[in-house]
């Protein structure tokens, strides 16, 4: 039987060979999620032993880590926005980055009553549930063409007691009703960029979920084009946005008749977010 020291020795060294960045935290993670053991009781007895199943589990853990599938598809979790969301390969793993988006998003929802908010291209949902838990709206509807995806994001508002209607649309193909706020954090990347990414998201990270065609702006022009007709006047749309996207979405959103249209970067200075009011009638 290995010591918990020794099979994270064993792991790390795995996992760094295999390319892994953050090979020491993921090798941890994975042994707190097989055995339940926290860090501060590790840290008490590092000789404590694990059962051989246990030591088994892990190691076939560590083994597909190797193949970089993404810790969070092997753990099942990501937390966001202080929520816990599970995740497979048929979503996008919640980015921290995202975060901007929802509290962006929030701040504005603070000043509407009962607002009424779509987020288009839901995914695991993790939008739209953070922001209904943390800020409230009278309507939370989050839209997806993913049936997989779907699936996952009402598992996601179950497990976070979160009332949103999640409902199949290509687009806005299936959205009734008028909304004060649309948010959304589409497909964005290049076509020919998605090689260059990490293995864990070229590779296991669902392609529908990142790929915005050739320019990347293929659902920005979509959804901008199309949205006026689903917000109340003097509603909002907001977006995620790639780090080198703020010109171009800001010229589409004053193209399709938005004001005050603004771009909020990322804690790192890159731009993150872009805002717009549809025009009050
Ligand atoms: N931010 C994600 C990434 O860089 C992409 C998200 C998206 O396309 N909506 O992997």
């Amino acid at each position: 039987m290995k010591t918990l020291c020794e099979l994270l020795a064993l792991a790390s060294g795995q996992l760094e060979n295999a390319g892994v960045t953050e090979y020491e935290l993921d090798a941890w993670i994975l042994l707190e999620h097989v055995t339940g053991i926290s860090r501060a009781s590790y840290l008490c007895d590092r000789d404590m032993s694990v059962s051989e199943q246990q030591e088994e589990q892990y190691m076939e853990l560590v083994r597909r880590r190797a193949e970089r599938i993404p810790l969070q598809q092997l753990t099942g979790e990501q937390e966001f926005m202080g929520f816990p969301f599970y995740v497979n390969e048929h979503v996008l793993i919640p980015r921290q980055d995202t975060e901007i988006l929802v509290e962006e998003a929030g701040r504005i929802l603070k000043g509407i009553d009962h607002a009424r908010v779509l987020d288009m291209c839901t995914g695991s949902g993790c939008i739209i549930i953070s922001l209904m838990k943390h800020y409230g709206a009278g309507l939370a509807v989050g839209a997806d063409i993913s049936e997989e995806a779907l699936k996952v994001a009402v598992r996601n508002a179950e497990k976070n007691e979160a009332e949103v209607s999640l409902i199949k649309s290509d687009v806005f193909s299936n959205v009734r009703g008028t909304f004060d706020m649309i948010v959304s954090n589409p497909p964005y990347i290049r076509t020919a960029v998605i090689a260059e990414l990490e293995p864990e998201v070229r590779e296991h990270e669902p392609r529908l979920a990142l790929d915005g065609r050739e320019d990347g702006l293929y659902f920005y022009r979509h959804i901008t084009e199309q949205a006026g007709s689903f917000l109340a006047a003097g509603g909002y749309l907001l977006f995620e946005i790639g780090y080198d996207q703020g010109v171009e979405v800001s010229r589409l959103l004053h193209q399709y008749g938005y004001s005050g249209v603004r771009v909020i970067k990322d804690l790192t200075g890159n731009d993150r977010v872009c805002i717009g009011k549809y025009m009050e009638e």
